[in-house]
């Protein structure tokens, strides 16, 4: 029938208009930004650098491979890698970003650069109150910008840290257990820093 589905778009919206008075579940509008619906665990928008610990700049988990600025279609993220070295999570000395810059108006949300990062240290944010009026600089964020903590992306995905807090754990206690089996052999590795990479696993 023509205009059918005009008809149900419409007896749809009364049902919920005339609703609302009697069901909560009714009500599909709220009183924003007074009230706001909570995130889902899906939900993301531009990402952001994960850091263990209290010091961003020691706890960042990018080790400046620039994979994910490879891969990145629009090539909105810019690397500089530093010429010197530092412990990652594991006490193995890395590499860490010099630079690392997003432009999130380039940014198109994809998540690529977060499934491409071998090492967990990009996730994408919920965060979607990020209006400017300087449209050039207030857009091309820079790596203190980017820089948030895991505590914050276990609050933002609960499910998804859980899973890299677990990944992490296991391969950090894999590595302790390695070095403990070699005492007498010159160590490669510097020892252990302390990660927030959430609780041990529970297995
Ligand atoms: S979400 Fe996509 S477009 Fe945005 S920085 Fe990551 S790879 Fe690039
Ligand atoms: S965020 Fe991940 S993929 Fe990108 S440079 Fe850092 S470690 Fe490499």
């Amino acid at each position: 029938m023509l205009g059918e589905g005009i008809v149900k778009g419409l007896a749809e919206t009364a049902r919920n208009f005339f609703g609302s008075y009697v069901s909560k579940d009714r009500l599909t509008t709220i009183q924003f930004p007074e009230e706001r619906l909570p995130q889902a665990e899906a939900a993301r928008n531009f990402p952001f650098l994960v850091y263990d610990g209290d010091d961003w700049q020691e706890g960042l988990r990018c080790v400046a491979c620039q994979i994910c600025e490879k891969e990145c279609p629009p090539k909105c993220i810019f690397i500089e890698k530093s010429k010197d070295k530092k412990p990652d999570y594991l006490g193995k000395p890395q590499f860490y970003p010099a630079v690392f810059n997003i432009d999130v108006s380039v940014c198109m949300s994809c998540q690529i650069c977060v499934e491409v990062c071998p090492f967990d240290a990009i996730e994408m944010d919920t965060a979607f109150e990020l209006s400017t009026d300087n449209r050039f600089g207030g857009l091309l964020w820079r790596k203190a910008q980017l820089a948030k903590s895991n505590e914050y992306f276990q609050t933002i995905h609960p499910i998804g840290s859980a899973e890299v807090d677990e990944r992490l754990t296991a391969a950090k206690v894999k590595a302790e257990a390695k070095a403990k089996a070699a005492p007498d052999t010159k160590p490669t590795t510097s020892p252990l820093p302390q990660t927030s990479s959430g609780p041990p696993t529970t297995k």
